[in-house]
């Protein structure tokens, strides 16, 4: 569990762990119907082997389908929604035991997007889903909080996804941009960013994986890039991401 308030705490809790896991993916309507006990990083590959992706995931890959869905989980990116948005469907056992499936057609719908647990168990979840397409990603370091803050709309609304790890005390901070790519290309090379320099520019500009390598630039540390988020500054696929997450 990763919430931070107490609303998961419980005297009794339901493990779905033993619940078939496979996922079902309808082309026509442009769902992936997934377990709820499923973390994305398990399922996200399959659709993208099929050409799927969703349409966005949260910073953590090892969330529940069904928790992350709750609880109304967001990623980063202005334009994006959070994870519930993307849910056309719910099926779960209520308090009678009978299965109740709720879809968008259903009037009771809308107060089951972000049920907190409260609703029942819920056994599946079904997401709308699109095709797939490539992100291209780049981390800038030692941006000046002077840069950031003179525009923080235009920062953050600069990408796709665009994410600012703080360093309590620092004067700068080190920002992962993410944008959409049409089809598979490099994108733009530009080595500084708003006063701040690309990771992989410092890495190679100093000849050595220092501090201002790729990998030591993640803000989880001790993690590998690829365990959050793959290469810098190149293209890559937004599920196949997410399976290096895991
Ligand atoms: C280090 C860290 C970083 C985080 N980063 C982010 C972030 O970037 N963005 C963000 O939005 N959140 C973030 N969170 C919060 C986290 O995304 C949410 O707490 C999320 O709900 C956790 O998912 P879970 O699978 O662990 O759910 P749980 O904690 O297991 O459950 C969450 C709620 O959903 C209910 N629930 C879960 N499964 C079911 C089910 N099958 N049927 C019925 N109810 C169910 C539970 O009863 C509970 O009320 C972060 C948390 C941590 C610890």
């Amino acid at each position: 569990m990763h919430s931070f308030n107490d609303i998961a705490d419980s005297t009794s809790l339901v493990s779905l762990s033993d619940m078939p896991g496979a996922i079902e993916i309808d082309g026509c309507a442009g769902t992936v119907r997934v377990p709820a006990q499923l973390p994305f990083a398990s399922f996200v590959e399959q659709i993208d082997a099929r050409g799927w992706a969703l349409g966005n995931m949260g910073s953590l890959p090892h969330l529940s389908v069904g928790g992350a869905t709750a609880t109304a989980t967001h990623g980063s990116g202005l334009r994006n929604r959070n994870l519930s948005a993307s849910v056309v469907g719910i099926d779960l056992v209520a308090a009678d035991g009978g299965l109740l499936r709720l879809n968008r057609a259903d009037p009771r719908f809308p107060a089951a997007g972000v049920h907190l647990g409260m609703l029942g168990i819920v056994t599946h979840v079904t997401l709308a889903i699109q095709p797939r397409y490539h992100v291209r990603q780049d981390v800038y370091l030692n941006v000046p909080w002077t840069e950031l803050l003179a525009d923080p709309h235009g920062v953050l609304d600069s990408g796709y996804s665009v994410s600012v790890f703080a360093h309590w005390g620092s004067k700068t901070a080190r920002v992962w941009r993410k944008h959409r790519l049409l089809a598979e290309q490099e994108g733009d090379t530009n080595g500084t960013w708003c006063g701040g320099s690309r990771a992989v520019e410092q890495s190679r500009s100093s000849g050595r994986t220092s501090a201002t390598s790729p990998s030591s630039a993640n803000p989880a540390h001790g993690m590998r890039d690829c365990r959050t988020s793959g290469s810098i500054g190149s293209p890559l696929q937004r599920a196949r991401r997410s399976r290096r997450s895991t």
